[in-house]
């Protein structure tokens, strides 16, 4: 970094130069990443040479080792990892769902979680509805049948994570829904903003103690098309499901960890990072390599800038956000009976898209205070002008009830394409752009440095 930008970094400024610093510094960062940036070169080895890693597996344990040496090449002052137990579920053999009749094959993924199908398969007919509180009119008809919730994704939606959401319950109370009334198996359109191709998402599911415990598959939103009209031709229509998946846990696995200690306050701490876990099918690039490799990148940036923070900055990778949470759940405990003192987390996994902005879980002050203040920074020159109270991510969310007081920011990237990919085989390093990436690096890093130097400014 130039002699001037460290000593407007470094020393007390009134807040006109304070702007003006923050300017030179952020041109500084932007340019850093997305001239020489690295989180696009990480991302490639994490996808191509790892591969999709589910927690529990050989690959997720591999992706912690390698992590671990990555950050070791960095000028951190230490990096460990953290036992983590988690649960691991396994697909096994690929999954079939065949319309008997015409043996039309259907694009289906057994759902994470799901137990599988008796030995040989099972078949039956289907009962097709929206919503899972239409069993309850169907009573005794459900006995005996496989269910199909075939709910279409709200498309007039731009906050495709709320589309998301609106039906992210059928999709985990299923199974146990509609094994109370008797049904087989669960067959779950996918949830999906990509309405026209025949990928189908996978994602959790859960049981409930004392329900039967029933096979659960998503079905891609094509195929779920087909079956529709098989069954308006032939509601009898019958379809052979066969699934192979369930638990093998438990596994010790590993959290991976390093901090840069703050010059000034080194008990403070500023924790960074996301899931390097992922679902099974694709790479995971998306979700989460991006987010792992990018906020990897976006300290790295600063550490190359020269910029010493005075706060400890904390990278975390968490294991098993996908299946059970159980990284963050630990890092949770640990960090609270260690009475740590964590002022403010960034959370990057909603993907690798240009960057528009960060939620924000702080009092209604501080978030008003973040808008006048570090907003106009972003918003002109860069493109990214998202700045409001929100909820931090699922991992940062864990353990947040824990630390009431920290300052939370979730990592909001453009969403129109996330959940096309999402969860699929279509999730791979293809799928990311380098240069949109390297902008989300850059506001990250910007995010980064700002916090460091002014957060002891935020309205308490
Ligand atoms: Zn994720």
């Amino acid at each position: 970094m130039h002699k001037i930008l460290v000593a407007l970094a470094t020393f007390g400024l009134t807040s006109g130069a304070f702007a003006q610093a923050d300017t030179t510094m952020m041109r500084e960062i932007y340019r850093q990443s997305l001239t020489k940036g690295e989180a696009y070169d990480d991302l490639r080895y994490l996808t191509k040479e790892i591969g999709h890693r589910i927690a529990g597996s050989d690959r997720a344990e591999k992706a912690v080792k390698w992590s671990e040496s990555l950050m070791k090449t960095l000028p951190f002052d230490r990096v460990y990892l953290q036992d983590v137990t988690v649960p691991y579920w396994d697909r096994g053999a690929p999954e079939k769902a065949i319309i008997t009749e015409n043996s039309d094959t259907l694009q289906v993924l057994a759902l994470g979680g799901s137990v599988g199908t008796p030995q040989g398969g099972l078949e039956a007919e289907v009962l097709e509805i929206e919503y899972l509180s239409e069993l309850q009119n169907h009573g005794e008809d459900v006995h005996g049948k496989i269910v199909f919730v075939n709910k279409p994704w709200d498309e007039s939606l731009v906050e495709t994570g709320m589309a998301y959401g609106l039906n992210t319950a059928q999709r985990s109370r299923g199974p146990a829904a509609v094994a109370k009334f008797g049904g087989v198996a669960y067959l779950f359109r996918s949830l999906s903003s990509s309405t026209r191709d025949d990928f189908p998402h996978t994602g959790g599911t859960r049981y409930v103690a004392g329900i039967d415990s029933i096979p659960a598959m998503a079905i891609s939103v094509v195929s779920a098309e087909r079956l529709h009209t098989a069954l308006q031709q032939n509601p009898k229509a019958k379809v052979h499901l066969e699934q192979h998946s369930g638990w093998k846990g438990p596994v010790q696995t590993h959290n991976v960890i390093a901090e840069r200690r703050g010059t000034e306050k080194p008990d403070e701490i500023i924790t960074i990072g996301g899931h390097i876990d992922s679902w099974d099918v694709g790479e995971g690039a998306h979700d989460n390599g991006t987010g792992t490799m990018g906020t990897l990148d976006a300290i790295r940036t600063l550490m190359k800038l020269g910029y010493k923070p005075k706060h400890t900055i904390r990278l975390v990778f968490y294991m098993n956000e996908e299946n059970g949470v159980h990284g963050a759940t630990r890092y949770g405990e640990l960090a609270a009976k260690n009475k740590e003192k964590i002022i403010a987390a960034i959370e990057s996994d909603a993907g690798g898209f240009a960057p528009r902005g960060f939620d924000i879980k702080a009092s209604r002050e501080s978030v008003d205070w973040i808008q006048a203040t570090w907003k106009p920074l972003f918003e002109q020159q860069y493109w990214v002008s998202r700045f409001l109270a929100g909820s931090p991510g699922v991992d940062s969310g864990i353990w947040a009830e824990q630390f009431p007081n920290t300052v939370m920011f979730n990592f909001r990237p453009d969403p129109h394409r996330y959940f096309d990919l999402h969860h699929t085989d279509k999730d791979v390093f293809e799928a990311v752009d380098r240069r949109e990436l390297q902008s989300g690096v850059a506001a990250i890093a910007s995010l980064l440095y700002l916090i460091d130097s002014q957060i002891d400014q935020l309205p308490k």
